[in-house]
């Protein structure tokens, strides 16, 4: 009996096991075809390396794939004709390499190009591609939608969704690359984030991105070319400020008096004036780089003398020179662009002062494609 029952145990046992290895190989497979693979373009040329190493493949194949990546844009492993055949299926079947696509594009009459731009998850931002003699300028996106919540601005209305990646922006360049091109038969000459998004809330994205488009490995430009514009995070300037970042700096100012700008830019009742003046005598400091303010001039609002004084003033804290920007209607009415007097008195005060000016006229306002007026609205 104690013989029949410990016979009986072993063939429980031996079931149980069986069960549990079918389950376990059950999940396993079911797995490897449902796991998301990963994005390849996550990944740094050095990551790229181990994985060969991992394979007991050549190191030097990670520097050919990252140039496909980057370099030509490659939207697929089967365009790296360097690549064996047998490797390019590995790297199929261990990866993905998520693309933007320019879902939309819209031209405005003055040669503006307005693209919508569908993210792998479905999401869109915006990009512009802007021409004018000497330049052509790419307008790009650093967020989905906006936390800030700036009062003149249509992207405020759109809540902030998501960080992009590091890859989504870069995205966003080589397609307006590809449109200078294409439409204008001359090259991409300057980047300035002024899109959707504040670039010093997605930090870290930005400068990877800027990596990319500065490698040689990727579209190989000057930073010189590339302007940054922020509402003016204190902390954030300081610590690019601290990293030695090359490229330049645009603050959307709008108001050096505290009532007024925190009227228009809420970010500015707890960042004040003073804070902002200390990050940017320290940006100065360390970068040795001019500030640029971007600023319009509304009716009612900041179109008095004591209001260009003292911009005056602040344009005097470190070296900076100063872009009035057409107002672009947002729709409500409550903000109106200031009669050309006061726009002249600007000018006259800030040049009196040996403030270097421009009057920046918007472009593709038919298009909704001018600042602060990306909302998405071709996806609506
Ligand atoms: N968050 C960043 C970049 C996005 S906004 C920043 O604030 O700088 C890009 C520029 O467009 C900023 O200078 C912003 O103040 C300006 N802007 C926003 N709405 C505008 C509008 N309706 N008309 C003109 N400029 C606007």
């Amino acid at each position: 009996m104690i013989f029949e029952k410990a016979k009986w145990n072993n063939t429980n046992w031996a079931g149980i096991l069986l069960l549990f290895c079918l389950i376990t190989i059950f999940y396993l497979c079911r797995m490897n075809g449902t796991v998301a693979k990963k994005d390849i373009r996550q990944l740094s040329i050095g990551q790229i390396e181990d994985y060969f190493l991992s394979i007991g493949d050549k190191p030097f194949r990670a520097k050919q794939v990252y140039e496909w990546l980057w370099n030509k844009s490659a939207k697929d492993f089967d365009q790296m004709t360097n690549i064996s055949l047998v490797t390019r299926q590995k790297l199929k079947d261990d990866f993905v390499i998520n693309h933007i696509a320019v879902d939309q594009m819209q031209r405005s009459n003055d040669g503006t190009i307005k693209n919508a731009v569908k993210l792998y998850d479905g999401m869109t931002v915006e990009s512009v591609l802007i021409p004018t003699d000497k330049r052509i300028t790419a307008c790009i996106s650093s967020q989905v939608g906006c936390s800030l919540d700036c009062h003149f601005c249509a992207t405020a209305r759109l809540k902030r969704m998501r960080n992009l990646n590091p890859d989504e922006i870069y995205d966003q360049v080589v397609a307006i690359k590809e449109q200078s091109e294409k439409f204008f038969d001359r090259p991409l000459t300057n980047i300035v984030f002024m899109g959707m998004g504040e670039p010093l809330l997605n930090y870290n994205n930005v400068l990877g991105s800027i990596d990319k488009i500065t490698d040689p490995k990727g579209l190989g430009m000057s930073p010189r070319r590339i302007t940054l514009s922020t509402v003016g995070i204190p902390k954030m300037i300081k610590k690019m400020a601290d990293d030695e970042v090359k490229f330049n700096l645009a603050v959307s100012l709008h108001s050096a008096i505290d009532a007024t700008r925190s009227k228009l830019m809420p970010i500015n009742l707890k960042n004040p004036l003073d804070d902002l003046a200390d990050a940017l005598k320290y940006w100065y400091y360390k970068t040795k780089k001019k500030v640029t303010y971007e600023y319009v001039v509304w009716r009612n609002i900041n179109d008095q003398e004591h209001d260009a004084k003292a911009l005056v003033k602040f344009c005097k804290i470190v070296p900076s020179k100063v872009n009035l920007i057409e107002y672009n209607p947002i729709d409500d009415g409550e903000y109106q662009q200031a009669a050309g007097d006061a726009i002249s008195l600007y000018t006259r005060l800030l040049e009196a002062a040996d403030i270097v000016v421009n009057v920046r006229r918007s472009r593709g306002k038919d298009i909704d494609a001018a600042c602060g007026q990306l909302a998405n609205k071709s996806a609506e």
